[in-house]
């Protein structure tokens, strides 16, 4: 993916126009390109700059729908399940989660509860859940608060890691013709005789302006969306309400082994998790109702001790603020029960609406299901524009990187595993990277699983523009150990300054914005 070429290109014709580089925006590019339909996505900051990578880390039907009835919703998710393993199995891995039962009724309980989510997945499901007695729980739970455990249940779910395949897609669509811009912010909606006939897009690193037209403009903006169908038609009621959550790093001691603990019923009535996720222990999450959309949530205190006093009660060790290695905020694009009238309502989980200008909006859904409100969507900006029908065919498209024979080593614990994993089938390319120059064979830091490389490989292949994008999303440094982030900025931007070009002072202003986002992630 070339920046600057894709720049150029702004001005060719194009058939679908997207907002939003998340996972629903990129999942509709993934689409709307291999149908062959001409398609352009345009992203304000960088690719799952948003909610898309503040996610729980994984790939599931959602046990907690299951539990509402939503039978449907969970079986379309298993179904997505099953083909993102397949189709990106560098990036997405299986994990074993354990529900303990401190109430003798609770593990035969949700014991039946999971046979059904295993019934379900069908020949999609990754491995039978089963009762646990109170020492296999710990076995597999060292760290479990032990006090009143009589068992519990296991069963089998999917875990990925959100940005990197975010920038899978990316690269996928790219391959597939669409042209990608990230840190462009569409800032108009262009119209004649009352209709849609693209946008207005800002490179916000010149900030220079383009016209960009095309025969359908799709607003895949989360949380924003509201924002984009107000240039559309001002006075638009919201459809949108922001809800925040929030997530705790802290070390794997305190949750050792590969497998991730679920709570299925918090103080407030939510599920919890604690995850093992590249070797740390996410704790998650929180449902907060938040007035305004901001672009860097900012985790409440509240929130905070929830979750602390939460983890304290089902973890032997207590854990406290100082423990926490990285805290982050997602906010949940959730569409409002009064909202505008539906053109379409496609799924439970996503809605699709569209303006009497033509601009579509699309709202709801999960990481889990990107590909399929993909479909759904590019289904319904062919048809407004009068695109010549074509049939969709990424149920069984293989993501940029994904190796052809599947074989994939996994860590026990869901992401596969090694470093440069991620990179799938491009692995020994990043890893000629620094054979070709000893600068960049060096570890990031000694407490990140990261090499140099990697920042020159992101800049280079994957569009990174800035140190944020090269720490936070293209390596997942600032989740995993915010201070070791900040630690290693300074080498990190002087690799970014390099690839791109650019001055010293480029550089030490990168290094200081940098910083000042990394301590929002810090407690202590
Ligand atoms: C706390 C939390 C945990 C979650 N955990 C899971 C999980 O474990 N598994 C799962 O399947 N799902 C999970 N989800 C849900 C999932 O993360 C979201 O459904 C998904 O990421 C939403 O993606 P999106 O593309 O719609 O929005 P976003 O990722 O927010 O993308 C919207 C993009 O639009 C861009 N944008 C805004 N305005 C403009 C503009 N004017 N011009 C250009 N671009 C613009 C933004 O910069 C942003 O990148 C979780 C959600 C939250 C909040």
């Amino acid at each position: 993916m070339d920046r600057a070429r894709n720049l150029d290109r702004l001005g060719d014709p194009f058939d679908l126009a997207i907002i939003g580089g998340g996972a629903t925006g990129l999942g509709a590019a993934v689409e709307a390109a291999a149908r062959g339909y001409r398609t352009v996505l345009l992203e304000a900051r960088d690719f799952a700059q948003g909610t898309s990578s503040r996610s729980t880390k994984l790939v599931h039907g959602g046990v907690r729908y299951l539990a509402q009835g939503n039978v449907g919703l969970v079986r379309e998710a298993l179904l997505e399940r099953g083909r993102l393993r397949r189709n990106a199995p560098h990036l997405v891995g299986d994990l074993e989660f354990v529900v303990p039962a401190y109430a003798w009724w609770s593990g035969p309980y949700y014991g039946v509860g999971l046979k059904l989510y295993d019934v379900l997945a069908g020949r999609h499901r990754l491995g039978t859940s089963q009762l646990l007695s109170r020492a296999q729980v710990l076995e597999r739970l060292p760290t479990l608060e032990p006090d009143q455990l009589k068992g519990g249940v296991r069963y089998f779910d999917g875990q990925f890691d959100d940005a990197r395949l975010a920038v899978a897609l990316a690269l996928t669509a790219s391959d597939l013709g669409a042209v990608l811009v990230n840190h462009a912010s569409v800032v108009g909606l262009l119209k004649s005789g009352g209709k849609l006939r693209g946008v207005q897009v800002r490179d916000d690193e010149t900030g220079r302006e383009h016209e960009v037209s095309a025969r359908a403009v799709v607003n895949a903006t989360g949380v924003f969306a509201d924002g984009i169908r107000r240039m559309d038609e001002p006075g638009a009621p919201a459809l949108v309400t922001p809800s925040q959550g929030v997530h705790l790093v802290l070390p794997d001691a305190f949750l050792p082994g590969t497998h991730a603990l679920m709570i299925p019923r918090t103080d407030d009535g939510r599920v919890l998790f604690v995850v093992p996720w590249h070797r740390r222990a996410l704790v998650g999450t929180t449902d907060t109702p938040v007035p305004e959309v901001a672009v860097e949530p900012r985790p409440l205190e509240e929130e905070v001790a929830f979750l602390l006093e939460h983890a304290a009660r089902y973890l032997t060790r207590d854990p406290r603020r100082e423990d926490v290695l990285s805290v982050y905020a997602g906010l949940r694009p959730l569409v409002r029960a009064e909202g505008a009238a539906s053109t379409a309502s496609l799924s439970r989980d996503h809605s699709i609406f569209e303006s009497p200008s033509g601009l579509v909006t699309i709202v709801g859904g999960k990481w889990t299901t990107y590909r399929r409100m993909g479909e759904d969507v590019v289904d319904h900006a062919a048809r407004m524009a009068g695109l010549p029908e074509r049939p969709s065919s990424t149920a069984e498209l293989r993501l940029h990187g994904a190796p052809l024979d599947e074989k994939v080593e996994h860590s026990a614990a869901g992401t596969p595993s090694g470093m440069l994993a991620a990179y799938g089938t491009e692995a020994d390319q990043v890893r000629a990277l620094a054979e070709a120059d000893p600068d960049l064979a060096v570890p990031m830091h000694p407490r990140l699983p990261y090499l140099m490389c990697e920042v020159a490989w992101a800049v280079r292949h994957e569009m990174a523009r800035s140190v944020e994008d090269v720490l936070s999303r293209r390596t997942r440094a600032l989740v995993l150990d915010a201070r070791a982030a900040i630690e290693c900025a300074p080498a990190v931007a002087r690799v970014v300054a390099r690839e791109l070009g650019r001055d010293e002072s480029w550089e030490a202003e990168q290094i200081a914005s940098f910083t000042r986002r990394a301590e929002q992630s810090l407690l202590s």
